[in-house]
């Protein structure tokens, strides 16, 4: 089977176990961003413990944009990088309402130019808000594809790239989100469940790791 296929296949039996819903919890757009930018070397699941007293303090893009950086700091600190993180967020708060007309954009070249946003919170945004084709690559993304072996790359920029020619593009978006899912529940950074897996007949890292 050429890697196409094999993609297909791998899509198709994710489909059948896991949701594609995001692990990030959030109402309003520049909200999913935002949470989006704390979850970096940070798990969704303290995110999810930090962004409602976050957005009840601030409960939007002015708050954000008018605050001291002391006080995002204080309530962010449990998603470690606190003072980059609460630096971006209240930047780009300023930087929405100033170029945006307070509305999150919808192109990847938009979204790159927002203090702290970069191609993975970019590529979510455009899959979750804007319904477009958006390869999200992170740690789980990486890891299964190279185990899979659909990707041959630990580069997430080539990854991403590599992705977008197998997976079809209304497709792509969720992929990643049950990637994430498939990744915490068997396919693990330490000690993978193979013998639990949906993919080990056609996975050659199966039993290896
Ligand atoms: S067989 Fe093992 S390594 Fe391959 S995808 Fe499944 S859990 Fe991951």
């Amino acid at each position: 089977m050429n890697t196409e296929k094999r993609a297909k296949e791998i899509v198709r039996i994710l489909k059948e176990n896991y949701p594609s819903t995001c692990s990030l919890e959030a109402v309003r757009d520049y909200e999913l961003l935002f949470a989006t930018r704390l979850s970096a070397q940070c798990t969704d699941a303290r995110v999810n413990l930090v962004t409602p007293v976050l957005f009840r303090k601030f409960p939007d893009l002015d708050s954000f944009a008018k605050a001291d950086l002391t006080e995002i700091e204080d309530c962010i600190k449990p998603c470690g990088l606190f003072h980059t993180k609460a630096k971006d967020l209240k930047l780009c708060a300023i930087a929405l309402l100033e170029n945006f007309g307070g509305h999150v954009p919808g192109t990847m070249e938009e979204l790159l130019t927002l203090p702290g946003i970069g191609r993975k919170t970019a590529n979510l945004i455009l899959g979750d808000i804007f319904h477009k084709p958006a390869i999200v690559v992170d740690t789980h993304c990486i890891r299964i594809t190279n185990r899979l072996g659909i990707c041959n790359t630990r580069d997430p920029y080539k990854v991403e790239t590599e992705l977008k020619q197998i997976i079809e593009p209304d497709e792509q978006s969720d992929f990643c989100h049950r990637l994430v899912h498939f990744g915490r529940d068997i396919c693990k950074a330490k000690k993978p469940e193979c013998f639990r897996c949906p993919l080990k007949e056609d996975c050659p890292s199966a039993n290896a790791n």
